[in-house]
């Protein structure tokens, strides 16, 4: 047995070589690497462009292209993606590169106002394109206009994001590696990572790239880990930020004592009550979501959609269709209905986008306005918390009318921010407001819970069949009155 162990030892080294040289993977293949440079502390100019701003940690992204992917009609870009609200700064920096066919012999390079570096190198054989862009996090959180504290989300890739050098509409296989070292950031991500059992801080995930992971990595030290069973089968893998915002700053970040850290016991006991009474109530789901479920509470912004028509924010996320369950949120909507909302999210399943049977509005009301009820219905009966009011104001205040309704309703999207207006209080607010209304009349709020679970129970069980569930969805619109 020794003599064996020994023998593929010695033999290892040379099937690694022999394997990376017939490594014949053809599609975009993305190595993302964090590693610690004290560089700029000791210089204040930079001589090299690959030499970033971040005092201490970076992120390099190189990504290899078969020359064999980009022809006459290829355009390369990467995105740089701001967000810019009352309480954050959230900035996405991507390098921004756009290469065509022409500019492959000699790529050039606009600089982006942020980070990288982005080199091209060729191989010996010349048969693919390397480029390399380092990207440090330049978010941060605002108060009163002034930056507050460095987000401890160092780095987030959403699938909503522009992906790293993406074929515009082309569906090419995308490799990433990731280099990180667990000593020092928390690796999230919706698709399964698979591990090197010699090297830990190694891990891969192959997709595609119209259809990318999304990954995140947390700072570690800012962050307290807390893993713990809930309902019938759920492991939760918790995230939770623990820093002292008070004290941070734009160049440090000051921890918590652990001491004073019982903010995850009380987010254990919301998450666990949250996904009992869900599955109480959606006992005859035909398949409970069972395993691990990571979740990230963090202050900060997750992604933004930002072009010249779409513009959106999100504070909270249900990752659920990629393999790995995965729900991110913001620090600040942790006590409201938001943890039953995004845990809501994965127990039921939606219309599909281009089924010819359901129109957008009524998508909407089954894939959000639902799940807002019922968050908001289920953390009142958990916690005791009312979410309902703080609704009729928002819409009294705006002036939200059923008439401005029946114009939302038409729309295409369900968006904060669309060419076409804004629909999103719609179903946030609305409509939620409305159920409540309606329950106050017959049997209460309690009562309404339980109907609309069961009816999001059916429409899963059969996958949103119409002829099954679509006179239920017809009776809620009955007591919204749109
Ligand atoms: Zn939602």
């Amino acid at each position: 047995m020794k003599y064996a162990t020994a023998i593929m030892l010695l033999l290892l080294p040379f099937i690694w070589n022999a394997t990376a040289e017939v490594d014949d993977f053809n599609g975009i293949d993305l190595t993302v690497k964090a590693f610690y440079s004290d560089y700029i502390l000791k210089y204040d100019t930079i001589p090299d462009p690959t030499y970033t701003y971040h005092k201490t940690i970076q992120i390099r992204m190189t990504e290899k292209i078969p020359d064999k992917l980009l022809t006459d009609t290829t355009v390369m870009q990467l995105g740089e993606y701001y967000h810019y609200v009352t309480d954050y700064m959230g900035i996405f920096a991507l390098p921004w590169v756009e290469i065509s066919e022409k500019d492959i012999g000699n790529l050039k390079i606009e600089m982006p106002m942020l980070s990288v570096a982005p080199l091209r190198k060729q191989s010996g054989n010349t048969d693919y394109t390397l480029i390399r862009y380092s990207y440090l996090s330049p978010s941060c959180l605002m108060e009163d206009d002034e930056p507050l504290y460095q987000c401890p989300q160092f780095y987030a890739m959403t699938d909503f994001q522009n992906y790293v050098f993406v074929r515009k509409g082309e569906t090419d296989s995308l490799r990433i590696t990731f280099d990180i070292p667990e000593s020092l950031f928390y690796l999230r991500s919706d698709m399964a990572l698979a591990e090197n059992e010699y090297d830990p801080d190694r891990r891969t995930v192959s997709a595609t790239t119209d259809c990318p992971p999304s990954f995140f990595l947390y700072y570690k030290p800012a962050f307290l880990n807390k893993t713990f069973d809930a309902g019938k089968s759920l492991n939760i893998d918790l995230l939770w930020e623990n820093v002292d915002t008070t004290r941070s700053s734009l160049t440090n970040i000051e921890i918590m004592p652990l001491a004073k850290s019982t903010e995850t016991d009380t987010a254990q006991t919301v998450i666990k009550r949250t996904i009992e009474k869900i599955e109480q109530l959606a006992e005859d789901l035909d398949t409970v979501p069972s395993g691990k479920l990571e979740m990230v509470v963090t202050k900060q912004v997750l992604h933004g959609v930002m072009d010249t028509v779409d513009r959106s924010w999100t504070w909270g996320r249900a990752y659920t269709d990629k393999g790995n369950r995965l729900i991110i949120m913001d620090k600040s909507d942790f006590h409201t209905a938001m943890p039953a909302h995004e845990i809501l999210h994965l127990y039921f399943s939606v219309p599909e986008k281009d089924s010819p049977d359901w129109t957008p509005y009524e998508r909407f009301i089954v894939s959000e306005a639902l799940i807002e009820y019922s968050a908001t219905a289920l953390t009142a009966l958990t916690t005791g918390k009312d979410g309902f009011e703080s609704m009729f104001r928002y819409l009294e205040k705006n002036g939200y009318d059923r008439k401005a309704a029946m114009k939302a309703s038409e729309m295409e999207t369900n968006s904060a921010f669309s060419s076409e207006g804004s629909s999103s209080w719609l179903y946030y607010e609305y409509i939620p407001w409305h159920l409540h209304q309606a329950a106050q009349k017959s049997g209460g709020d309690e009562a309404m819970l339980e109907k609309v679970i069961r009816l999001l129970v059916r429409g899963t069980n059969c996958g949103w069949d119409k002829s099954i569930v679509g006179k239920d969805v017809a009776k809620i619109r009955n007591k919204i009155g749109i």
